[in-house]
């Protein structure tokens, strides 16, 4: 730390003397402790007053904007490191939401952790919930209106959906339990506010309940408390067997899907998996795509004719350039764990800015997974039409591709 400051108040010293140097920009742009809100000899300026350096070096391009950068677009960025962290017995978990991100309106995300043999709690809620295991492995259940049944394990990369109003639970299994994303079709939603069966019980006379099930009310006048449960510990299950759907008839759709088992689109740069509802038929009101780019690499520029993009950035880090009409548009940078949102119809791209793959998940509350390619758009204008816009080289022109590249290599 003492190494940091000293190096910190050598760059401040340099710009002091007047001149910002070429090896304080140098500095700046290779994300050294020294950088500062100047992108070019003469633009910007210096920071001498204490500031928040941890933050400025993650956002680079918030501090140096790229000069294409204008307007007031906005914020579009929300890590799950900034967002709380409801802890209990069982495990924890936190959410970024249209409360924390303002923005997303069409939809929210949920990180949960579940310790070994921990289970969230059977409930159900208004809103779809869609998830991608991000690590271990977890046993899921549910039934649908019809008294059909669903039990799963799943593990890393594997998905869930259950439509609203279907009630299911999630259980951590061994050695280590499992980490997730949820994602809900809506940007209000509240996980903290889900219909829990202990809450039920708890609000409902014994005597109904006696009634409901058969019983002597005393029997079920004495169920745990909501707060005892939610999250909460429990033993680690036995093998799933066979017999999982004994006595019941299994859901027509399964509510669960191996995304890495797709064949994803190649290309030199990176990969594409896209999973809606026409392979992943359940997936009635999310539709997602799981893009990884090497180093250097580009989600090409393009946007969505159908709606709002949400993404979830799974490792690695990536900045995203936003156009939003008008004259109008804004940079970002992401790392793992952090929320992105792209109104719709606003042109985007997303480069790796780091030095190991980038991989994350495109999100969309659609049955269909949709994007417009500028690339392929411009190769498919008649280029006469093309020239009298651009006034393009010739070698752009030769270089457009007709056929869609999602990922463009370093
Ligand atoms: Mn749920
Ligand atoms: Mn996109």
């Amino acid at each position: 730390m003492r190494e940091l400051t000293r190096r910190d108040m050598l760059a401040t010293a340099a710009v002091a003397g007047g001149v910002l140097t070429s090896a304080s920009v140098a500095m700046a742009q290779t994300g050294d402790q020294a950088l500062q809100p100047s992108r070019a000899p003469g633009i910007g300026g210096n920071d001498p007053a204490p500031h928040n350096a941890i933050r400025e070096r993650q956002n680079p391009d918030m501090l140096n904007p790229p000069a294409t950068d204008s307007g007031t677009t906005p914020n579009l960025r929300f890590s799950f490191a900034d967002a709380h962290m409801r802890q209990t017995n069982g495990g924890w978990t936190r959410q970024v939401t249209q409360r924390e991100l303002g923005i997303s309106k069409t939809i929210a995300g949920v990180q949960m952790r579940l310790n070994a043999g921990s289970v969230r709690e059977l409930h159900w809620h208004k809103q779809a919930e869609w998830a991608y295991m991000l690590y271990g492995s977890a046993r899921i259940t549910a039934i649908d209106a019809q008294g059909r049944n669903f039990v799963d394990d799943v593990g890393v990369a594997d998905l869930w959906y259950f439509p609203g109003g279907i009630p299911h639970s999630i259980q951590g299994l061994g050695p280590d339990g499992c980490e997730f994303l949820l994602v809900f079709d809506d940007g209000d939603f509240d996980e903290d506010d889900t219909f829990l069966l202990s809450d039920w019980f708890k609000h409902t006379p014994p005597e109904v309940l006696g009634k409901n099930f058969g019983v002597p009310a005393s029997l079920v006048a004495h169920t745990p408390d909501p707060s005892e449960l939610y999250i909460f510990k429990a033993p680690v299950p036995a093998a799933l067997g066979k017999d999982k759907l004994l006595g019941a008839a299994p859901v027509p759709q399964t509510f669960s899907h191996r995304m890495m088992a797709q064949e994803p689109l190649r290309m030199k740069g990176g990969t594409v998996r896209i999973t809606d509802s026409s392979v992943f038929p359940a997936s009635k009101n999310i539709a997602a795509a799981l893009v990884e780019v090497e180093p250097g690499g580009l989600r090409e520029l393009h946007w969505h004719p159908n709606t709002d993009e949400w993404q979830y950035y799974i490792s690695g880090q990536a900045r995203m350039g936003v156009f939003a009409a008008s004259g109008q548009a804004r940079t970002f940078d992401y790392q793992a764990g952090d929320v992105g949102y792209v109104p719709f119809a606003m042109g985007h791209y997303v480069e790796n800015t780091g030095t190991t793959t980038l991989r994350f998940l495109e999100m969309f509350k659609s049955s269909y997974f949709a994007d417009v390619s500028l690339n392929q758009w411009l190769a498919l204008t008649p280029p006469e039409l093309l020239n009298v816009h651009l006034k393009l080289d010739q070698q752009v022109t030769n270089a457009l591709n007709k056929n869609k590249i999602p990922i463009r290599p370093a």
